[in-house]
């Protein structure tokens, strides 16, 4: 599949247009970036760990009934994909309190949340995405109410499904942020779902094993994403997944 026009340029990804009318090709760079980009970096190699990872998450859930926007791999960092006309929402998704909201609200970091939470920042680099709420996302047109909850039920099935499989790799799944988008089809899961967009703690050691080693200096990252790719690299062997 060819490569055509550059359609948008992200933090850590960039899409292009391809040949084929509705598909469109990711490319996930090495560029890593925190705090709304104030610290960036290039880690070679980062790129291909997170479509993999992304590519592998992305089978995963089509297998368990999910809708993505995964087509395939082009190659070993490039993704060809569905084309969806996104919802401006990063859907978060908390097992284990951590990160914004430990900041915002009377949580203790680490502290279990069941029922899981989930919570909807407005996607807006320039405002630094804001917490945003149902009725707001009503309000502005993202999403009519029957859209909404089938965006919540998609993110705790998918939520469900993700921790159970990282639990079999001995790593709790804290939380993660997910978007979708939606063609003349229906509501699809897009961008991606990889150690930049997770929080992964390792059950024995309680090791950070995803973009907080960066964003906090806690160690190498490389390695933090390196491990995670092993174990389910591992996992897809045994033939568990
Ligand atoms: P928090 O709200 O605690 O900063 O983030 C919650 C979860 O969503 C974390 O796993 C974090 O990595 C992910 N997340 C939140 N905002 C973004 C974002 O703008 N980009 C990416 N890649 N992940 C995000």
């Amino acid at each position: 599949m060819k490569k055509g026009e550059l359609l948008y340029q992200g933090k850590a990804k960039s899409v292009y247009r391809s040949d084929t009318p509705g598909v469109l090709i990711v490319v996930f760079r090495d560029d890593i970036t925190a705090f709304n980009g104030e610290k960036k970096d290039v880690l070679e190699g980062k790129g291909v760990y997170n479509a993999r990872v992304s590519a592998f998450f992305f089978n995963y859930l089509e297998k368990n009934g999910i809708q993505t926007h995964y087509l395939g791999m082009e190659d070993d960092r490039t993704m060809a994909v569905r084309e969806l006309k996104m919802i401006p929402l990063e859907v978060i998704a908390r097992n284990i309190a951590a990160g914004s909201i430990v900041k915002k609200f009377p949580f203790t970091e680490g502290q279990p949340l069941s029922p899981p939470v989930i919570v909807t920042d407005y996607k807006n680099d320039a405002a630094g995405d804001p917490s945003i709420n149902d009725d707001l996302i009503i309000a502005l047109g993202f999403l009519t109410p029957d859209e909404l909850a089938f965006v919540r039920e998609q993110t705790l099935r998918i939520n469900l499904l993700l921790s159970e499989f990282f639990a079999e790799l001995g790593i709790d799944l804290v939380d993660f942020k997910i978007e979708f988008g939606r063609t003349d089809n229906g509501i699809y899961l897009g961008d991606e779902i990889s150690m930049d967009s997770m929080r992964l703690w390792d059950q024995e050691t309680g090791e950070s094993l995803d973009k907080d080693v960066y964003r906090f200096g806690k160690g190498d990252v490389m390695s933090a994403y390196a491990r995670v790719v092993e174990r389910i690299t591992d996992e897809m062997r045994g033939g568990n997944a």
